[in-house]
């Protein structure tokens, strides 16, 4: 069975038939490119026969572009139309039975997937991105891999590596759980609404071994958020509320072997996961 995508006319045949204006609130920007997908499910590499969740299907572009690979699709969509309306879709494009299963569900409050899935691929609604893919990541050890569409400048941030002006808390986070990269551009005419942001695609690769327990994680992602909360002062300031006093502060962040005077744009996961360790 061979699977069609959707073109521009569908999709606005497929929102016109469900009374559906694109919404900010929601981060919907449809694409309505086939190329766009297909170069999206290869720089993810999907192969026939893997599990994916896919964040945010919408009218099912992206959605159909994985499944055509012969992978199969749980998708996680928030708006209860769009949800109920995509097994139908899927069936109409020569779907195989069984090879998608639809979660109506937010995807931030998500704790259960159907399916075991392996590789996360999604075009993000911007408003909620880094917080969506944080959660999945924590709470979804078996997804190996993904890669997303998001907003140009948190796909940088994303990726971006200690030292460099755009590196922040999202950038340590996401590191926590393995290497970040840039995987492509994406033009806006591709997207309907067009968006009045550049999009970019960015990709992951979780670690083997975790790099830590989930108390470690938590405890890691404190100090970091305490970090950037100040990200001018150096970290023996930034850390003196999260540790009681600058001494306390200094010490710890010594006996991690950071420089008290460092600043949280310094450090690495690693470092941030050794004072997290100091401070016990
Ligand atoms: N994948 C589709 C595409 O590429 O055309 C749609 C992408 S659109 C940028 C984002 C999608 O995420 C929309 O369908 C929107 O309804 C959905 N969405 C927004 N917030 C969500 C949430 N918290 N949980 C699950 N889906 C969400």
């Amino acid at each position: 069975m061979t699977v069609s995508l959707l073109g521009a006319a569908d999709i606005r045949r497929l929102a016109a038939e469900l009374d559906v204006t694109p919404t900010k609130k929601l981060g919907q920007n449809f694409v309505v490119d086939a190329n766009t997908v297909r170069k999206i499910v290869h720089a993810a590499g999907v192969q026939a026969g893997e599990r994916v969740v896919e964040i945010g299907p919408g009218l099912g572009s992206l959605t159909l572009a994985i499944l055509e690979t012969g992978a199969s699709v749980t998708a996680v969509e928030i708006d209860h139309r769009l949800a109920e309306r995509l097994p139908e879709t899927a069936r109409e494009q020569g779907v195989p039975d069984g090879a998608l299963t639809v979660v109506d569900a937010d995807a931030l409050r998500v704790t259960e997937l159907p399916g075991d899935p392996q590789v996360l691929v999604a075009n993000l609604p911007y408003n909620v991105s880094v917080p969506v893919l944080l959660h999945f990541l924590e709470t979804f050890p078996g997804i190996a891999r993904g890669v997303v569409m998001v907003q140009a400048e948190v796909a940088e941030r994303l990726a971006a590596k200690p030292g460099s002006k755009i590196y922040g808390a999202p950038s340590v986070k996401a590191a926590w759980y393995g290497p970040w990269n840039l995987r492509g551009t994406v033009s806006r005419q591709v997207f309907w609404p067009v968006p009045n942001v550049d999009s970019l695609l960015v990709g992951f690769e979780r670690d083997a071994q975790p790099r830590g327990s989930e108390d470690e994680r938590r405890r890691t992602f404190e100090i970091v958020d305490a970090a950037f909360n100040q990200r001018r002062k150096m970290l023996r300031q930034a850390l003196s509320g999260l540790f009681g006093s600058s001494a306390a502060a200094s010490a710890i962040l010594e006996s991690a072997g950071v420089a008290p005077t460092a600043r949280g744009e310094d450090l690495a996961v690693d470092d941030y996961h050794r004072v997290a360790l100091a401070a016990g």
